[in-house]
């Protein structure tokens, strides 16, 4: 049976980013997917590289074959009067004003469009905006909702473990292997590291977080090679989240896509035993 599928993408490039295999393995079944995009409007000056962004996202949900809506809200970098830096962007509270927004917003598409399935960003890295998108959705309590880890940031694998909950400890093994990684090396400053450390001892510990499960995994030779053309679309973006070629290569070559569920959570999903591995 055909399922009508809906992604939560907190800006223009996460959907695919993450979950190019699942898209393509989706479509091809049968399945419809929708991309709903939450941060897709910057500042006036930067009005220029916001349409381009929307352009390569557009040319590669075509590439897909999925559908697109784009909620306009404003870009973390623009709602908060702190400058932008790699320590803000992972420290901002969420504020429950935007989460609140992007629940009614989402609230209506989910009332005109009858999805059968919502995948939402896990928050694995800590930005701000995938942090709001991950709150709204799990407040949103959908019937059946999936979680699915973001990159580049699940590159590091603490990521996930500090969002799902399993212990995780940051030696200076792990600092080295951590500021060398591609996206952070781009991304952060010296300045940042202090910050940063203290932030990940904090959020390391923290237990109040829902708990979750892994639902299902998913690689295939294939879906792999062309999730990494439809990745590749992303010109303005790949230069600074990927400036490192094999890490990018083994990224969407080698390495499977990952969903999570709420612990407990009544998902038909689960009970039917749908699983995706294998394909
Ligand atoms: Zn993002």
């Amino acid at each position: 049976m055909s399922r009508n599928i809906l992604i939560i993408s907190p800006h223009l490039d996460d959907a695919a980013l993450s979950l190019s295999q699942h898209i393509l393995y989706w479509l091809a079944k049968g399945d419809t997917v929708t991309i709903a995009t939450l941060f897709t409007r910057g500042s006036v000056e930067q009005q220029t590289l916001y349409t381009a962004r929307k352009a390569e996202d557009l040319e590669a949900a075509a590439k897909l074959g999925a559908t697109s809506i784009y909620l306009n809200f404003l870009d973390a970098p623009f709602r908060f009067l702190e400058p932008i830096s790699y320590t803000n962007i992972l420290s901002w509270p969420t504020q429950p004003s935007i989460e609140e927004a992007v629940m009614k917003e989402l609230t209506t598409i989910l009332h005109s469009h009858q999805f059968d399935t919502i995948l939402a960003p896990l928050g694995v890295g800590n930005h701000v905006d995938h942090r709001v998108a991950f709150n709204a959705a799990h407040a949103l309590s959908y019937k059946q909702t999936l979680y699915y880890e973001e990159r580049p940031y699940a590159i590091v694998p603490e990521h996930i473990q500090m969002r799902t909950g399993e212990p995780v400890s940051f030696d200076a093994s792990f600092w080295e292997r951590y500021w060398s990684t591609g996206y952070i090396s781009s991304f952060s400053e010296q300045k940042d590291h202090k910050n940063i450390m203290e932030l990940y001892e904090k959020e390391g510990t923290r237990a109040e977080q829902p708990k979750l499960v892994r639902h299902s995994s998913m690689h295939n030779h294939k879906l792999a090679q062309q999730s990494l053309a439809v990745v590749s679309l992303y010109k303005t973006q790949t230069p600074a989240l990927y400036p490192h070629p094999q890490e990018f290569q083994d990224l969407y070559l080698n390495t499977p896509e990952t969903l999570w569920i709420l612990q407990a959570h009544d998902n038909p999903l689960m009970q039917n035993n749908c699983r995706v591995e294998k394909i």
